[in-house]
């Protein structure tokens, strides 16, 4: 596979998908996929990485079961108008027609909530800090893409408790940070974090806080939400607690969801090359592969000294041996297009001076390195193509960062692939007409403005003043600055 990403993103995507057996497609309901074992094995080291950041900031997991009564979705009305064109129902079970029928849950807050009005009666209740690690269905009606969009996805998502509104804040502002030291400081995916318009916020929350990142296409991708929910559910389920003066409260709530899948998506995108995919260390399924390079004659002997190396490595990393009867360049092509970080190749002369040849799979230097050291090393060329792969991201990243005063000068940068900062009359409900206005004539959306909360070490953003400048669609005076793009 020698293809270039830039030139035509989704053929690349498409062919690495199929090549290195993430996915297969051939399951008969659109929009659902069968996940293979390759990209399994690394979604699931993406939630163990995010799971254990939750955890430290207090959080613990649970399960929620994935029907909803009906009675209990209906329960909070915008959220209820916002989610019910996407819903499944299971109408029968056991031949026969339910009485009530079920929701299969497109987010879990209607399965949750509920059971927080029977968990929170006291101050010493909260916070409540509980995540599920899962998956929920949407029906959508826009084209689905493998990790990206389908009608099942996997995802984490947090629901917090607060005794006040500005608890709930701290919530979001940690939220934010857990999804850079996540993505960003782990991964190497740079995003910004944008406040949604008001007209584009999660349906039955007070404001939504969205992060997008940039695919090779020049589309953004959001790879995770939080939600400051006031007491919007709270009123609706019934989440109460008693206060220090004996008053019964509603609580304060917010929901955070960090795509999982789509932050996989992510990385195969954002570090891929022609070569395939190049994965980061701490979520490639194995972060080094040993080639024995053998000769006739000498098979035995590189087999067995291969073998022993591998055994070595597994304790203290995740390491396969590939002792296929293929060519070696058969297999550095199969291991390249799997994006694992690091090669070791090991051949009758390494053995004789005792070292091997380490590759690193994102530049392809070799390096002689003795055997004796390959632990250290390993983990010393591992944080190092981390590192240039977060150069290399943010790089991309900050160069697609632009702005615009005219719609005809956003339409242009937009079409060249750039997220663009444009001056906005509204970020309230009376701006809406001109963000439909501009997403019908040029399929741009406009996305928000930079979140408060979010400090970004990836790209800096300075924040402009709208002062003095015009809406670039209606030209009435601005009132605020606001970044628009493609989106996925
Ligand atoms: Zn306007």
């Amino acid at each position: 596979m020698n293809m270039d990403k830039s030139g035509n993103f989704s053929e690349w995507y498409n062919g690495i998908i199929k090549e290195a057996e993430l996915c297969d497609l051939r399951y008969n309901i659109k929009g659902f996929i069968v996940i293979m074992p390759w990209a399994m094995r690394s979604i699931n080291l993406i939630y163990d990485v995010y799971e254990r950041e939750l955890q430290e900031c207090g959080h613990f997991p649970a399960f929620f079961p994935s029907l909803v009564p009906e009675k209990s979705f209906l329960a909070e009305k915008e959220h209820v108008e916002g989610f019910t064109p996407e819903v499944m129902w299971v109408t029968e079970a056991g031949g026969k027609k339910l009485e009530e029928r079920y929701a299969l849950k497109p987010t879990g807050e209607t399965s949750i909530y509920p059971m927080y009005a029977l968990w929170v009666n006291g101050l010493s209740d909260l916070p409540v800090k509980i995540y599920q690690r899962g998956w929920v269905w949407r029906y959508e009606t826009k084209a689905t893409k493998p990790f990206v969009r389908g009608r099942e996805f996997l995802w984490i998502e947090a629901h917090d408790v607060f005794a006040s509104s500005g608890q709930a804040k701290e919530q979001v502002a940690e939220d934010i940070s857990i999804a850079k030291e996540v993505v960003w400081r782990q991964l190497g995916i740079p995003f910004i974090f944008f406040r949604r318009p008001q007209w584009d916020k999660f349906a039955g929350a007070d404001d939504t806080f969205a992060a997008d990142t940039l695919m090779p296409d020049g589309k953004v991708l959001q790879i995770a939400t939080t939600h400051l929910l006031g007491q919007h559910f709270s009123k609706a389920y019934g989440i109460r607690y008693m206060d220090e003066k004996n008053e019964m409260k509603h609580a304060w709530q917010t929901c955070y969801g960090p795509g999982i899948s789509r932050i996989y998506a992510a990385s195969v995108a954002v570090h891929g090359d022609s070569k395939g995919m190049v994965l980061p260390f701490c979520i490639a399924p194995a972060q080094v592969v040993v080639i024995p390079i053998m000769r006739k004659g000498n098979e035995e002997k590189i087999f067995d000294a291969a073998k022993a190396l591998k055994q070595r490595l597994a304790g203290k990393m995740r390491v396969e041996l590939d002792a296929r009867d293929l060519t070696p360049g058969f297999k550095f092509n199969h291991w390249e297009l799997r994006g694992v970080p690091i090669r070791i190749e090991l051949g009758e002369r390494d053995l004789a001076s005792e070292s091997a040849v380490l590759v690193t799979r994102d530049d392809g230097k070799k390096r002689s390195v003795k055997l004796s050291e390959l632990e250290g090393e390993v983990a010393r060329e591992g944080a190092k193509l981390d590192a240039r792969l977060k150069d290399k991201s943010s790089k991309l990243f900050k160069s697609a960062l632009d702005s615009a005063k005219s719609e005809e000068e956003m339409a242009e940068k937009v079409n060249a692939g750039k997220i663009v900062e444009v001056p906005f009359c509204s970020e309230q409900k009376d701006g809406e007409g001109c963000a439909k206005a501009i997403k019908e004539k040029y399929s741009i959306d406009v996305r928000g403005t930079v979140c408060s909360f979010f400090d970004s070490e990836e790209v800096a953003l300075e924040a402009k003043s709208p002062k003095g400048e015009k809406c670039v669609h209606c030209r009435k005076p601005a009132k605020v600055m606001m970044y628009v793009s493609r989106q996925y």
